[in-house]
């Protein structure tokens, strides 16, 4: 479907909609009762705000298993660090004292006030549906539902779907409260920023300021302007995360997609010491992202966290480096959620696959909106993170 069809469709259906309310309703309410009701749909549960975060290329093994023994050695993972303070730092015998020490937040916060999928030696799949295995294939995926055969390369071009992010910033109550932070360019791409609109900052170019910097804006203007990057536009996650909080303190999104980039970057440079590094840092970014946001009244108890990867890599002394059709495994991920709405079922296992398409519908959902009313080919969202409600709900 081209986007201006899928547009003119949502447009009708609005219509319509507003139509048959407008018959049923007018007995019954108000015209002022009435308007409202149409800006802000009836709310499943607890949820108003959704963040989604993802891990680019952050492997299911180390989020289930913490560090990888053939690989945290200086000929497995060619590391540059001593192979002992790295051991020192994040192997323990036991895989699930390992996995903590990697992703503390994931294991001691989500996995036991949310959920986690993915976990495959526990009967838990979580998988790509689309046939390529890599990043833009991956974020169309899960921001728009549905895989999407003709992307096929990361440098597509702008996105012809319309994402999740896209849809919710259209709807008037949620209009300029949905934004994008990564440390890719490719995500004004794939995200379509001139169409979408969404508040975007993905590259090495900080906006300019309103009027004088900030002795902290100059010095964070200082950085992104003189800092080497490991590719162009490509800033460190921890440049992201300032912007993102200060972003978070002062315009109050409501919608957010965070793409934390460093794990996919530094496990194609065949640095296993900075993957593991990059992990434990982006694990802590998003434990203050959590933190920061429940210490305002605006979300506290009210936001859901879904984090996530946008694929998998291969397994063994060489392919872990990379990620594609011919690296076996790089189709499977894995889906962390937290949130008040969300049961705490910690860690599933012997459960039905889900998929990435799923995240699309997931974060409406939460929002008390149906993603695939506006995009019919958007997989259903995961039930089972919504609580009765939200699940019922989902359901019609
Ligand atoms: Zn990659």
């Amino acid at each position: 479907m081209k986007p201006e069809t899928l547009f003119a469709t949502i447009a009708a259906e609005g219509r319509a909609c507003a139509r048959r309310l407008m018959r049923g309703a007018a007995v019954l309410l108000g015209g002022a009762l009435l308007a409202s009701a149409l800006a802000t749909p009836a709310l499943a549960g607890a949820t108003r705000n959704v963040v989604l975060i993802v891990f680019d290329g952050m492997r299911w093994q180390e989020v289930f298993t913490g560090a990888d023994p053939a690989l945290i050695t200086e000929a497995g993972g060619a590391i540059w660090e001593g192979e002992q303070q790295l051991r020192e730092r994040y192997w323990r015998d036991d895989p699930a004292e390992r996995r903590a020490l990697l992703m503390p937040f994931l294991w001691n916060t989500i996995a036991k006030a949310g959920q986690v999928f993915g976990n495959k030696a526990l009967a838990s799949r979580a998988h790509v549906t689309n046939p390529y295995h890599f990043s833009y294939p991956g974020y169309n995926e899960m921001t728009t539902g549905a895989a999407d055969p003709r992307i096929d390369s990361n440098e597509y071009g702008p996105n012809p779907n319309v994402s999740v992010f896209e849809w919710l910033n259209g709807r008037p109550d949620l209009a300029g409260k949905v934004a994008v932070f990564g440390n890719w360019p490719a995500y004004k791409d794939i995200f379509n920023t001139p169409r979408s609109h969404l508040y975007i900052q993905a590259d090495a170019t900080l906006p300019p300021a309103a009027g004088k910097d900030t002795p902290r804006q100059a010095l964070l203007r200082r950085l992104y302007e003189t800092t080497t990057l490991l590719d162009s536009g490509v800033v460190p996650d921890s440049f992201t995360q300032v912007t993102l909080l200060d972003y978070v303190r002062s315009a109050h999104p409501r919608v957010l997609f965070v793409g934390y980039g460093e794990t996919d970057d530094w496990a194609h440079s065949g640095r296993y010491d900075n993957v593991l590094e990059s992990a434990h840092h982006a694990d802590g970014f998003v434990r203050e992202l959590w933190e920061t946001m429940q210490s305002m009244p605006k979300y506290r108890g009210r936001t859901t966290f879904i984090v996530t990867t946008d694929h998998g890599r291969g397994s063994g002394l060489t392919e872990w480096k990379e990620h594609g059709v011919e690296q076996k495994g790089s189709d499977d991920v894995w889906i962390a959620v937290l949130g008040p709405d969300t049961p705490a079922l910690g860690e599933r296992r012997a459960i039905a696959p889900v998929t990435q398409a799923q995240i699309a519908a997931t974060v409406a959902a939460l929002l008390g909106r149906d993603f695939r009313a506006a995009a019919p080919a958007a997989a259903p969202p995961l039930t089972d993170v919504l609580g009765p409600a939200g699940a019922a709900a989902a359901a019609h």
